[in-house]
């Protein structure tokens, strides 16, 4: 909008119509200052100012001119900055459109009930109307434009934010690994898929001796226990399902399609895997192993399951491979029960 004053202001000036320049002054200085209040986040007083002017300014030139400048049809940009302008309510909004529309009601009741103080002609109209239509055209396109890049942005912020969120939710921080909460209804997910036609098994499994590990290397060094423990896990599972860090220094192992025979196999495994690892921590090698209890899922799940309940036969599931686990460490740890 300033550029267009300074364009009309020279085109009067050259015709020598020096009032109009001045009134073309005051709206450069009233759009400037409005593009001022942006920089100073007073977006909507810059707003009202830019509204304010427009109206005014448009009144003004119908007067002078009548219909034929076509000043009139900036209420179109009007009409866009009520919309994606602002923040405000759709209500306040929709109000601010009937104001618009109102503006333009009035300027056409004067158009029809008065005559232009002034004549133009014909080339003169024909400026006026090449110069508004560019004006209004750039002006829709800039404003479009701003609106729907930050929109875009926006949503592709808040979809980079929901995936982080996500992963956030289902993780536990420490491991990497899924936390309790999402391999329940993974495995949730798992039979109720029935893709698994050998069945699923759970297991839960807990570190022999850990309170010893953080008692005689440090915390520190419990972590880092944990964290190659989840590794050597989540390697191992890739093939057989999942691994998750059900708390503390306990983690929870589903067999996909694996029968209670298979997935008691696969346990050992695993155990043997973790008795391999070894955790160097600042120069000290730290050994550990753990005791599993094994539960196949399909012997907790009556026929008719409903998801509604599926969540409380895991728990039972898994409530029976923590007494398996029991009954292991009771038999001196470091091993598998099925
Ligand atoms: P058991 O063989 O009977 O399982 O003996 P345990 O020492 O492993 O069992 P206990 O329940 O007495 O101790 C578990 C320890 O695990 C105690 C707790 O401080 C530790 N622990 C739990 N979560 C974490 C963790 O995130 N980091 C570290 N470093 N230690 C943890
Ligand atoms: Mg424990
Ligand atoms: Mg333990």
């Amino acid at each position: 909008m300033c550029i267009y004053f300074i364009i009309l202001m020279v085109v009067f000036g050259i015709k020598g119509r020096f009032p109009i320049v001045g009134t073309c002054l005051i709206c450069l200085a009233a759009f400037a200052f409005s593009v001022y209040l942006t920089y100073k986040d007073s977006n909507k007083l810059a707003l009202m100012v830019y509204s304010v002017v427009t109206i005014i300014w448009m009144m003004r030139f119908v007067i002078q001119w009548g219909w034929e400048c076509s000043v009139q049809h900036f209420i179109f940009v009007l009409l866009i900055l009520a919309f994606i302008g602002n923040y405000a309510p759709q209500i306040v909004k929709l109000w601010l459109s009937a104001g618009v529309l109102l503006v333009r009601v009035v300027l056409y009741f004067w158009h029809v009930t008065h005559e232009p103080l002034e004549e133009i002609s014909y080339a003169t109209s024909l400026m006026f109307q090449a110069i508004n239509i560019l004006v209004i055209f750039i002006s829709m396109v800039v404003m479009l434009s701003i609106f729907t890049g930050d929109k875009m942005e926006t949503e592709a912020k808040l979809s980079r934010y929901n995936t982080k969120l996500k992963v956030l939710s289902e993780h536990d921080p420490l491991t990497k690994l899924p936390n309790r909460r999402s391999v329940i209804s993974s495995t949730i997910a798992n039979i109720m898929s029935g893709a698994y036609v050998n069945g699923v098994c759970v297991a839960i499994g807990d570190i022999d001796f850990f309170k010893k590990v953080n008692d005689t290397y440090g915390h520190d060094a419990g972590d880092e226990v944990l964290k190659q423990l989840a590794s050597v896990c989540g390697d191992y599972m890739k093939d057989h399902g999942i691994a998750a860090r059900w708390g503390g220094e306990e983690f929870m192992f589903v067999f996909n399609n694996e029968n209670l025979d298979e997935a008691g196999v696969s346990a050992n495994e695993l155990l043997s895997k973790i008795r391999e690892m070894t955790v160097n921590y600042n120069g000290t090698e730290i050994k550990i192993t753990m005791t599993i209890g094994v539960t196949d899922v399909n012997t907790f799940l009556s026929k008719g399951v409903t998801e509604g309940d599926i969540d409380d036969r895991i728990n039972e599931a898994v409530y029976a491979a923590d007494k398996k686990l029991y009954m292991g460490k009771a038999n001196g740890r470091n091993t598998v029960v099925v």
